[in-house]
């Protein structure tokens, strides 16, 4: 996907974007290229391959929910940033929490935030299941891309989740994967709101946007310890 084929594809999903955010990419895009050769933060190397399968499907979560109000987001697990960086430099409204427990990832974020001097965006270092209770039902909206199975991420993210807010995977192809989660779904508080299947423009491949939205709140003992969780699914 070159600039043009992705300024015409995020058209289409009723994005325009500016020459600034355009500059914005370019320069996220050079220093992710340059951090890869040293410490491999992601397997996608091209220009265009990141445009396609960062910036443009970071993007996607449009499809589901409306950025433009000032509101407190979590991503858990960026890695490089996918999507809530790009999210940033799209709606620069709002409030950004970047999660990841590998530091490397994390000083990268911070060297791309610091040269785009963005503003209300903060890099944590640490485990979503360790965050703690001064996150508790805080945040309007957590979203995570290619983390973890939907089971796994509804408790690392649930708790963290305001009453009425929405808690918004980004994934490839789920088959399972939502019945699976249908119990931990409930019993920490959150209801299914629409599943959104579409294909990646260009190289045709399965995405998923999960739209779960929390209509109780969740019991205060959750999350539970990483290995709990994995090995012992809520019933
Ligand atoms: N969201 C990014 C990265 C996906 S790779 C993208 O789509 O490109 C998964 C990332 O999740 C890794 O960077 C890993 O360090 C992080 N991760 C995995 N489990 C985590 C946890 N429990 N808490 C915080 N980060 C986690």
């Amino acid at each position: 996907m070159n600039i043009t084929e992705f300024v015409q594809e995020l058209a289409k999903i009723n994005i325009n974007p500016t020459e600034e955010q355009l500059e914005a990419l370019e320069i996220y895009k050079n220093i992710l290229l340059e951090y890869n050769q040293k410490f491999n933060l992601t397997a996608i190397k091209t220009d265009s391959e990141i445009y396609l399968k960062h910036f443009y499907d970071s993007l996607t979560i449009t499809k589901e929910i409306d950025l433009k109000s000032n509101l407190k987001l979590l991503d858990i697990g960026t890695g490089a940033g996918f999507p809530g960086l790009v999210l940033k430099i799209f709606f620069p409204n709002l409030e950004i929490t970047l999660l990841d427990s590998n530091n490397k990832k994390i000083s990268f974020l911070e060297t791309v935030i610091k040269r785009l001097n963005l503003q209300d965006i903060t890099c944590l270092h640490g485990r979503a299941e360790e965050l703690g209770s001064k996150y508790f039902e805080y945040f309007d909206i957590i979203t995570s891309r290619a983390v973890a199975h939907l089971r796994i991420l509804a408790e690392l993210s649930l708790p963290y989740l305001s009453l009425n807010g929405y808690f918004i995977p980004l994934k490839g192809n789920v088959t399972n994967e939502l019945e699976e989660s249908e119990s931990t779904i409930k019993a920490l508080g959150g209801k299914l709101v629409n599943i959104n299947e579409f294909m990646l423009p260009i190289e045709n491949s399965a995405r998923t946007i999960i739209k779960i939205t929390k209509i109780q709140s969740t019991p205060e003992n959750y999350p539970r310890p990483y290995d709990k969780i994995l090995h012992h699914p809520i019933k």
